[in-house]
């Protein structure tokens, strides 16, 4: 295993519509034995960023180390990284016991009877020593993204780069994967690095998670750091379900009510308002509340109507009109909220994020 450090990494690639700047000057620095995670919205530039960790593809300006060892112009077989795909990438007319060997078998000297017996223990590790004689097409996909696990495990690599390896599994199999990939990255202590678009998924599964939006790397931490300190707006709305609120607030002069979205009927008084002290000199910013934050039945806060309620169990989504303004609040179900109904949904100032209106970076 070894530590990865990425700095001021640029990609440029040039398409028919002129240059695109897929990654814009990105530092990281991956620890040995950590699980990385890569979110962000679709074209962020998770995949182009893991496939130049990888070395498949040109680095456009800047350098990428594993360790001491400068990989910038290091093609990806000499890299000791190992890779597991979407599409899992398994050779469709080979056996998986075939599959699980095929790196050993091209890239090293070790003889046969121990690439045998060493493809026999990773699928044991995986539980499918049953599949071995099996071709791919016989079996389903959580089998098949077991079977790309193995067989990039099997090198004991340095380094494990996963590119959105759960995204063709449906949602019960995804988890036991995710659960699965954590044991086994626990297990090996490999350093990796994982994209995801899914924030859930991340946030679970990371150790760090690093979040992107327009090739640009805009928070890197521990997930619930990142959680409750967003550094902007984007991260802020980005992870979370259902996501952050954000509302655009003008205080007045006293400081003592706080207006929302412009709206006269959407006011939120209050005399000691921590929102009031925060902003300071200005009279406006974006505030943001999370959805688990705000409360059924509080002595102040907005007056909504509600207009869709998802069960979720023990919880319930609830949708609620307030002006032109949808707010979305994760309440007990114990309320027994329905469409129609008109409640007061309050929130602790401490509670509420606040961001410069033009920027979006956070203000506190
Ligand atoms: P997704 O989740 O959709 O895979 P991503 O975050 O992985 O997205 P990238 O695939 O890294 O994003 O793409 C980043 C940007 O670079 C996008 O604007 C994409 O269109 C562009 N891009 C990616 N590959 C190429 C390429 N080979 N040639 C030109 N542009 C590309």
């Amino acid at each position: 295993m070894t530590s990865i450090e990425l700095d001021s990494v640029n990609k440029i690639y040039d398409s028919e519509g002129g240059e695109i700047c897929a990654v814009n000057d990105m530092d990281l620095e991956i620890q040995e034995g950590e699980f990385l995670v890569f979110v962000g919205p679709s074209g962020c530039g998770k995949t182009t960023t893991l496939r130049m960790i990888a070395g498949l593809e040109d680095v456009t300006t800047g350098t990428i180390e594993f360790g001491d060892e400068d990989v910038t112009d290091l093609r990806a077989r000499d890299r000791d990284i190992a890779m597991v795909f979407q599409d899992y990438a398994l050779y469709p007319h080979m056996s998986v016991r075939d599959n699980i060997g095929f790196g050993l078998r091209l890239s090293t000297d070790i003889p046969e009877s121990e690439i045998a017996s060493m493809v026999e223990e990773t699928a044991e590790m995986l539980g499918i020593e049953d599949l071995l004689p099996k071709k791919p097409s016989d079996l389903s996909g959580g089998q098949q993204q077991r079977v790309a696990l193995g067989r990039a495990i099997i090198r004991e690599p340095s380094v494990f780069l996963l590119d959105e390896p759960l995204s063709n599994l449906d949602a019960k199999l995804r988890d036991s994967m995710r659960k699965e990939i954590m044991e086994l990255q626990q297990q090996l202590g490999i350093t990796s690095v994982y994209v995801t678009h899914d924030q859930t998924e991340a946030m679970a599964m990371s150790d760090r998670v690093a979040v992107l939006n327009d090739g640009e790397l805009q928070q890197c931490g521990p997930p619930e750091d990142v959680y409750r300190n967003p550094t902007n707006q984007f991260v802020a709305g980005f992870l979370g379900s259902p996501s952050m609120n954000f509302l655009e607030a003008t205080v007045s002069s006293d400081g003592d009510t706080v207006t929302f979205n412009g709206d006269a009927d959407f006011v939120y008084h209050s005399e000691a308002s921590s929102i009031a002290e925060a902003l300071g000199d200005r009279n406006r910013c974006t505030v943001g509340i999370r959805p688990e934050d705000l409360v059924v039945g509080a002595e102040s806060g907005f007056n909504v109507t509600v207009t869709v309620v998802e069960a979720m169990g023990d919880e319930n989504v609830v949708y609620a009109q307030v002006g032109d303004a949808e707010i979305r609040a994760r309440v007990d179900s114990q309320h027994r909220l329905s469409a129609g109904d008109d409640i007061l949904l309050g929130f602790d100032d401490d509670n509420v994020y606040l961001f410069d209106a033009e920027t979006g970076d956070s203000l506190r």
